[in-house]
């Protein structure tokens, strides 16, 4: 399909025990839809099945369009590649593959669009994931809101629709530790959330490593707040400040006649500086570490190939 109103981009990594499920509960919206619609598949360097499947499904079905990266490179760049490549004129709607974000949510959220919002996010209203995550997801979204220099809102992950003109501003964003939910409100515009309740993932287990959710969760910080810096230079300042008084305070006790003593005391002191130090530097080094990957200007993903309108198209 040539001119797609709204394009579903939805990243997959080994997902080949959801993909039956998901593709049937996408074909059923968009049989019962009047939109002119396209799906836009994208293999984040999956092991299993999951590229074979998108590549039969696309090849029998015009309405999918497939990318394939090179090798995995994560959720966050593998949405950038689905977005670069999507055709809606009116939009993007944007899932996880994994059926924690209903497909039958795209009236509701085009209906918003309508109303002349440009980015319409969801907005989780219960987790079903366990008691540890759900406190971290709970805590980092509201710590993340209150040092942040953007209004970014609670609760809500990717899973949303933007219209084609905030897709045509973030497709022209360089920056390589992308954060697109940050990303997304730094746009601006009209923006609204839609509560819904976040299902269980449909198969399989989470294709979030521990490492690329830390990834994900030190990008949003170090992309959109100063506060880090600020915490360097605050912590500087009052222990400066402490060591001043501490030193008139040894003054005194000269005059007085008695100098403190404590080898425990002092070794306290020097340890717990020196932590502070390599935090302080370790912090720094996290601005430092972006700048340094920033300045390559190396691409954000590689395609190996790409099905478009049942046609294979090699890169
Ligand atoms: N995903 C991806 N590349 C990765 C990890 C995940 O494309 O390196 C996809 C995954 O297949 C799913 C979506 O990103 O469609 C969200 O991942 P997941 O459901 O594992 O994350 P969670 O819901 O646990 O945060
Ligand atoms: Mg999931």
């Amino acid at each position: 399909m040539n001119n797609p109103q709204i394009s579903f981009v939805i990243p997959l990594y080994n997902e080949e025990e959801n993909f039956q499920k998901l593709t049937e509960r996408i074909d059923s919206v968009m049989n019962n839809s009047s939109l002119k619609l396209e799906v836009v598949l994208i293999n984040d360097g999956s092991q299993d099945n999951t590229p074979i499947l998108m590549a039969q499904k696309a090849l029998n079905d015009k309405r999918y369009n497939c990318v394939f990266l090179s090798r995995n490179h994560g959720h966050q760049l593998a949405l950038t590649a689905g977005l670069v490549k999507a055709r809606g004129s009116e939009g993007v709607f944007i899932l996880d593959g994994d059926l924690q974000d209903p497909p039958e949510l795209l009236e509701p959220f085009y209906s918003k669009l309508k109303e002349d919002y440009d980015v319409v996010y969801a907005v989780r209203k219960k987790r079903k994931e366990g008691l540890i995550k759900k406190i971290l997801y709970l805590s980092y979204y509201r710590i993340l809101k209150s040092i942040s220099y953007i209004n970014l809102p609670l609760d809500s992950g990717d899973f949303s629709m933007v219209s084609r003109r905030v897709i045509d501003v973030m497709n022209t964003m360089p920056e390589e530790s992308r954060y697109l939910r940050g990303m997304r409100s730094w746009i601006g515009f009209k923006q609204i959330g839609i509560e819904y309740e976040r299902s269980e993932r449909h198969a399989g287990e989470s294709k979030y490593s521990f490492k690329q959710l830390f990834s994900l969760a030190f990008n949003g910080i170090f992309n959109f707040s100063e506060f880090p810096i600020s915490f360097i230079m605050y912590l500087g300042a009052s222990t400066t400040l402490l060591a001043l008084c501490y030193l008139v305070y040894t003054l005194i006790m000269l005059v007085v006649g008695e100098v403190p003593r404590g080898f425990t005391t002092l070794l306290f002191v020097i340890i717990l500086f020196s932590g502070v130090q390599l935090l302080s530097l370790g912090l720094i080094g996290q601005y430092v570490l972006r700048i340094f990957f920033q300045v390559k200007k190396r691409p954000l993903f590689v395609i190996s190939k790409q099905i478009v309108d049942g046609k294979k198209q090699e890169d």
